[in-house]
């Protein structure tokens, strides 16, 4: 979801609506805006995609004026409809919202509201607020907000117009990112800095407790209990070309293709000829320090959850701790016992997965320090906890996550190696040969997509008709399953599945039925043997096999249906090269399959919600 606001001397419409343009990737089904010419505010909303809101702007123009805003919306409260779509008001039109996030305790604000004789349209948790809003009127629009905001529980940016004062925008930022951007007698709100890049490069993210009033005649921020903030702008040096899709037919695949030169810039400064640098994490990496700690927990969603799984296995066997991974989701309500002994990882790539933020919340309020790895700076997650390793990938705008999962683990085993050099752990005589094997991966990542992108291209169109797929693997290359199927899930809507190899045994092989597809993965030598032999078993049922091992490996060839080749790396950082197969296999199954790789249905990028 997105928000965008404008206020200035041009047309606040097309500026609006380019700006939403600009949010399209992250995913969301309807779209809306309110226009205000200052005698009247309009609002026109449509369910669908932006071009849906511009054909019914056709139909239905809108009046000129110079200050709105605007929303596309992924619901989390009522369906995808007209009605349910931002802007939301009150019945009187009072007040005009836009909201991403959750309003938790809704239900009991519309309880009070309707007792109070208000009336409610949509299943939308949004529409409580331009009811308390009117509700709590005091006469001054920025009163009245300071007077609401403290009655919502949950994450939320808004922007918020009223009838009252029509050349007034209202922007907050709770636990949701919301930035301001500064022009020449214009200003800009957006909830993602891509949408802004056109127009200035000069910042201001909002921060929790902070409202921001845009007025034509300049901004103000200050506390919602009414402390006046000096905001500290930013200059972005993110450029607009990050942000174009070049010659490729996705960003997808465009984000597949550039990740050579996306971990060489994780990669850049940090590797020296026999040791890693992270000054980042000078203050943490005292052998006192780190001989404090008891647990590593990692803690992530989604793809960065399985980053973290690989993180967890190279931690463990580098340091002598127990390393525990963690789903966000799951992690802020239940945990092991957390206190300062315990080192706390939270892995998001735009560093505002709303469900990452939360357990990140939790770590710190039970003592423990914590690192973010994320690839915005900036961003939430990074502003709060105690160090942050940024993966300098440049923006990742795919819904799907393929740069963010290998610049993640390139990211783990870095710190994997600082940790074990300060407390000299047991994985110390491994640290030359993985530095060295660093320097190459950009190079074996490069090869690996030469090797594979044809033949995946080719393979996949057997993907085209078939409703479910296995992935098997031991080790680090169960882990790589496990991503694997996410992306097959995620982008071919195949109902892909992953399994430790030994497991199948144990209850799924009564699925292995003659024909179906299973990605055999053997990229760990040590496990190779035991692989092949589960590899034989499912050969035995009948199943199509097909099998991705490194160059050379001629016994796996031998016994599967299909063998694709991979270059042979550092068995911690198979699963990086690995992955791109794996990748481009969901990119070409979901083209072929007819489905929007790069927005996927019911998905969104950087998910504000919990
Ligand atoms: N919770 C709101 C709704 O479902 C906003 C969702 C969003 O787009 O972030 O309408």
């Amino acid at each position: 979801s997105g928000i965008v606001g404008y206020i200035g001397k041009s047309s606040a419409h097309s500026i609006i609506l380019d700006c939403l343009t600009h949010l399209d990737y992250r995913g969301y089904d309807s779209a809306g805006l309110a226009i205000s010419n200052i005698k009247t505010i309009e609002i026109r909303k449509e369910k669908g995609r932006i071009e849906d809101l511009k054909a019914l702007l056709e139909i239905e123009p809108i009046n000129i004026g110079n200050i709105g805003i605007g929303h596309t919306r992924w619901a989390s409260h009522g369906i995808p409809s007209v009605a349910n779509a931002h802007p939301l008001c009150d019945v009187e039109e009072k007040y005009i919202v836009v909201h991403n996030g959750i309003i938790e305790n809704y239900r009991a604000l519309k309880n009070m509201l309707i007792h109070e004789g208000h009336t409610f349209t949509t299943e939308t948790d949004t529409e409580v607020i331009p009811n308390l809003l009117a509700h709590f009127d005091t006469g001054d629009f920025a009163e009245t907000v300071k007077k609401v905001v403290p009655l919502l529980k949950g994450s939320f940016a808004l922007a918020i117009m009223s009838k009252s004062q029509p050349d007034t925008i209202i922007a907050i930022s709770q636990e949701n990112p919301l930035i301001i951007g500064y022009g020449e007698n214009e200003a800009f709100l957006s909830s993602d800095i891509s949408a802004l890049l056109s127009y200035t490069k000069e910042i201001y993210p909002i921060k929790n407790g902070e409202i921001a009033i845009l007025h034509s005649t300049g901004i103000n921020v200050q506390t919602v209990d009414g402390k006046e903030v000096k905001p500290d702008k930013i200059i972005v040096e993110w450029d607009k070309d990050d942000f174009s899709m070049k010659e490729y037919d996705h960003y997808m695949l465009k984000e597949i293709i550039e990740q050579p030169k996306e971990i060489k810039k994780t990669l850049e400064g940090r590797l020296t000829e026999n040791s890693v640098e992270l000054p980042e994490l000078n203050k943490l990496l005292t052998q006192e320090n780190l001989q404090s700690f008891k647990k590593i927990d990692i803690v992530a969603s989604g793809t960065a959850y399985h980053a973290g799984i690989v993180g967890k296995k190279v931690m463990e066997t580098m340091l002598n701790l127990p390393v525990e991974v963690s789903i966000s989701s799951e992690f802020r309500y239940e945990h092991g016992p957390l206190n300062e002994h315990n080192l706390v990882i939270v892995i998001s790539q735009s560093g505002e997965t709303a469900d990452t933020l939360s357990a990140l919340k939790e770590a710190k309020a039970n003592g423990c320090q914590t690192i973010a790895i994320t690839n915005r700076k900036r961003s939430n997650l990074a502003r709060k906890a105690d160090y942050t390793i940024c993966t300098n990938a440049g923006p990742e705008l795919a819904v799907p996550a393929t740069k963010a999962y290998t610049t993640q683990i390139t990211v783990l085993l870095l710190l994997a190696i600082v940790l074990t050099e300060t407390i000299n752990g047991p994985g110390i005589e491994r640290i030359p040969e993985m530095i060295k094997e660093l320097e190459q991966l950009p190079d074996e990542v490069e090869k690996t997509l030469i090797m594979t992108q044809d033949a995946i291209d080719q393979f996949a169109q057997v993907t085209e008709d078939q409703e479910s797929l296995f992935l098997i693997g031991r080790g680090l290359d169960y882990v790589l399953a496990l991503e694997g199927a996410l992306k097959l899930q995620e982008v071919a809507y195949l109902h892909a599945d992953a399994y430790a190899s030994g497991e199948m045994k144990h209850g799924t092989m009564a699925l292995i039925t003659p024909g179906v597809p299973v990605i055999a993965l053997s990229t760990q030598k040590h496990l190779r043997d035991k692989t092949i032999s589960n590899i034989r078993e499912i050969k035995a049922r009948d199943a199509f096999v097909i099998g991705v091992t490194t160059v050379g490996d001629d016994d796996i060839s031998e016994i599967v249906d299909e063998v694709m080749y991979i270059p042979e790396v550092h068995p911690f950082l198979m699963p990086i090269v690995a992955a791109i197969p794996l990748q481009l296999l969901a990119y070409y199954a979901g083209t072929v399959r007819g489905f929007d790789v790069d927005r996927p249905r019911n998905l969104a990028k950087s998910l504000t919600v919990e």
